[in-house]
């Protein structure tokens, strides 16, 4: 029977979904396709969410039918109406985040199959005179068998220097479908891998999560491919999660190795591919999926494995529009699809740890380095009462130059590129400061010019104060620029990395650096976070930490796991089996007990002593939190925005006062001590009140249980509050409440 009414959910914030009528000469479309409608006067891409016999209005037409069959699968639908209702984000605009932007605007994907291409074996010898086709070739040997395209495209290496390449015979090119197959490891996996590899294995075809908790290169990647090669086996496909790919092309070169082919997903490729990547891996091609935060939306025709690598990794939060976590999402997946995920980290992040000892996930523990390399050392340098040198003590320029002088590696973490975050005049104390955020301007060497970090705008130096004309101005604070200048001053003659988002931009460039680096000879690297990502630096003996204090003394509740986070992941880049690392530790405050059980206990101890405070202070994961966050050109208005807010959470009506009353028969806010339900913290200035001009206020929403911060999220919802020229937003276990 063909149903007239077709429901559609369309991509705008509205929480309903919209009535169609179907003319006659449109196919019947399937729940999940996607078809352009009308709505206002625009003509806008929505999906098919379900049908009704009748309705009472007289109903606009669908326009077009775009797919002959459920564009999205099952579990996605599923899926999105579980994102809608837990971030508590409008359907219509779950979808649209889902969806590639190609597909979501209407793009009818090609079946064609790219290019791939393969280098032949040998050398690029006779390739000495055409300098960018040696570079080519052998960059594609690197990479393995048939790299797509697109992929070289994005290195650098375009159609005219492969056609040469082939007419040469040294590569060649096919448009066939990936072929996956699985080699032979040529490791044999210890103890702990084993056990951890058994367990996963026996949870495939189950509901089960499991921590891969092991430290850095303690061989979670290869338990993650042993059991993907299970998966393999079964002819089931696969997810791999992972930060960031452009900053790790050996893993997708790993895996290519090892199974013949992967396909990739991430923000570098263009809206074609990724919409052809989704294709491939919908229609079972591809097995194996390597992506970053949204490929946790992909769609899989059979899909028997969730891995998360790096599950405490910040960058698997999305921090605008729907702000899911895609670690929580592939989590939430895996339950629908019934089949297992893995969720691997040297350090668990304090979630995770806590689901551990509810007994939801399974903990399996990698505690050696693979290939018996040892941990480092940790050492702390107190400087209370030392004098610096651009961030440096003396004490820890010592022990570079010992470092150095034995002929190792030397590796700074400062978490803070540029200069110098603050400049001041020291004669009448005026600051430089953006004019659009309220911020400090970060002082820029090489041009030497101001930036403002929140809003991007540069701003010329001033060489004299600019309030009293007076030469004094001084930059106080250090960042990786003046660590770079200071340690090449130091060590003149060493070779120096500076590697941070500045450095950092082109994949190529980096991946030329960490090349260089592991080369190996006495070298410097000074780097952010980016350095904790992934990457082997069998050459570094040294990890120097300038400040640890930022982290911990910070008054965001989650800073503590992150610096931590930071420095074990910084330090377990260092130091191989016949060189251990060491790892020193400035600090201001070196009894800091968090500082302290690091050091002394390792992250574990550290993340014990962290999860006591944050029960003590019922704060996550042992409540569930959300920031209800506005922004305006006029601060009283994004204030009020929030005001109403508060009011309709803390006195709902209507529909959503049934729903809180339910559950306890009381308002929530009203009772204190252990029962209460929430508690409302502002609203508040953010702690950068304006960015960009517009001014950011915030309120906190924490309850004991999940159920009353979604019973008070509904009710918010479902009081539509709108305050002209005000910006809101909701954002459900947040990562910067701050
Ligand atoms: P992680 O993912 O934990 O950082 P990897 O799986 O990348 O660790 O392993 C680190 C290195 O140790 C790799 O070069 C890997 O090939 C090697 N390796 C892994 N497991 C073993 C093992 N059981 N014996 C010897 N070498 C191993
Ligand atoms: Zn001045
Ligand atoms: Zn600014």
């Amino acid at each position: 029977m063909t149903l007239p009414v077709v429901q559609v959910a369309v991509p705008r914030p509205l929480r309903r979904v919209f009535d169609y009528s179907l003319p006659a000469h449109l196919p019947q479309p399937s729940v999940g396709a996607r078809v352009r409608v009308p709505l206002g006067r625009a003509e806008v891409v929505g999906i098919v969410t379900g049908f009704r016999e009748t309705s009472a209005h007289r109903l606009k037409p669908v326009i077009n039918v775009l797919d002959d069959d459920g564009f999205l699968v099952p579990d996605l639908i599923t899926l999105a109406q579980w994102l809608s209702d837990y971030y508590h984000h409008p359907l219509g605009e779950v979808y649209a985040t889902l969806l590639p932007t190609a597909a979501r605007r209407g793009a009818v994907p090609e079946p064609r199959w790219p290019l791939s291409w393969t280098a032949a074996p040998g050398d690029g010898a006779r390739l000495a005179r055409a300098p960018r086709q040696r570079e080519a070739f052998e960059t594609l040997q690197g990479l393995g068998v048939g790299v797509p395209e697109q992929e070289l495209r994005a290195l650098g290496i375009d159609r005219r220097t492969l056609a040469a390449l082939r007419d040469k015979g040294l590569v060649s090119a096919a448009e066939t479908k990936p072929a996956y197959r699985v080699e032979p490891s040529p490791i044999s996996l210890n103890e702990e891998q084993q056990s951890a590899v058994h367990a996963i294995r026996a949870s495939i075809g189950k509901r089960a999560t499991h921590l891969l908790d092991g430290v850095t290169s303690s061989g979670k990647t290869e338990v993650y491919m042993r059991v993907i090669a299970e998966v393999l086996d079964q002819g089931g496909q696969v997810l791999v999660l992972v930060p960031e790919i452009g900053l790790t092309p050996q893993t997708l070169a790993r895996f290519r190795r090892r199974f013949g082919a992967a396909a990739a997903l991430h923000s570098a490729e263009s809206d074609s591919v990724r919409l052809a990547t989704w294709m491939q891996c919908r229609s079972g091609d591809h097995r194996i999926l390597i992506g970053t935060r949204s490929a946790v939306f992909a769609p899989f025709a059979d899909l028997q494995l969730i891995i998360v690598d790096e599950e405490h990794d910040s960058s698997f939060k999305q921090q605008e529009g729907l702000r899911y976590s895609a670690r929580d999402v592939a989590c939430k997946r895996a339950q629908i699809l019934e089949i297992p995920t893995v969720l691997g980290s040297a350090t668990p992040s304090l979630e995770t740890l806590a689901n551990v000892a509810r007994g939801r996930y399974r903990r399996n523990v990698l505690t050696s380095r693979a290939g018996g390399a040892s941990m480092p050392q940790y050492c702390v340098i107190d400087i209370r009462g030392r004098r610096l040198r651009d961030g440096l003590s003396d004490t820890l320029l010592h022990a570079i130059r010992r470092h150095l002088d034995a002929g190792s590696q030397v590796l700074v973490f400062i978490n803070r590129r540029g200069f110098a975050p603050t400049c001041l005049c020291s004669a009448c104390g005026w600051q430089a400061r953006c004019a659009d955020c309220d911020a400090r301007l970060t002082l820029h060497a090489s041009p030497r010019a101001l930036h403002c970090h929140h809003c991007d705008r540069r701003y010329r130096y001033p060489d004299t104060c600019p309030d009293c004309g007076a030469d004094t101005l001084v930059h106080l604070g250090t960042g990786t620029q003046r660590v770079d200048a200071a340690l090449r001053e130091h060590f003149p003659g060493v070779p120096l990395y500076r590697i941070d988002r500045d450095t950092a931009r082109g994949p190529e460039r980096f991946a030329a650096q960490l090349d260089a680096i592991r080369q190996g000879g006495a070298a410097i690297l000074v780097g952010t976070q980016i350095l904790a990502k992934g990457h082997h630096l069998p050459a570094v003996t040294l990890v120097a930490v300038v400040d640890a204090d930022n982290g911990f003394l910070s008054s965001d509740f989650r800073a503590p796991e992150r610096t931590a986070q930071n420095i074990v992941q910084v330090a377990g880049r260092a130091g191989r089996a016949e060189r251990p690392g060491e790892v020193w530790i400035q600090s201001y405050d070196p009894d800091n007990p968090n500082l302290k059980a690091l050091i002394e206990r390792g992250y574990a101890g550290f993340a014990a002593i962290q999860a006591t405070e944050r029960r003590a202070a019922r704060l996550p994961p042992y409540a569930a939190m959300a920031m209800l966050r506005a922004e305006s050109t006029a601060a009283p208005a994004a204030i009020e925005m929030l005001r109403q807010a508060a009011d309709v959470v803390r006195n709902p009506r209507g529909e959503s006062r049934k729903s809180i009353q339910t559950t306890s028969g009381t308002s929530a806010h009203r009772g204190g001590g252990h029962d209460r339900e929430f508690e409302l913290m502002g609203p508040v200035a953010a702690p950068i009140a304006r960015v960009r001009n517009r001014f950011r206020y915030q309120l906190m929403i924490c309850a004991g249980r999940r159920r009353f911060l979604h019973a008070a999220l509904s009710a918010l919802e479902a009081a539509e509050l709108i305050v002209p020229n005000v910006r809101w937003s909701i954002d459900v276990d947040p990562l910067d409440t701050f």
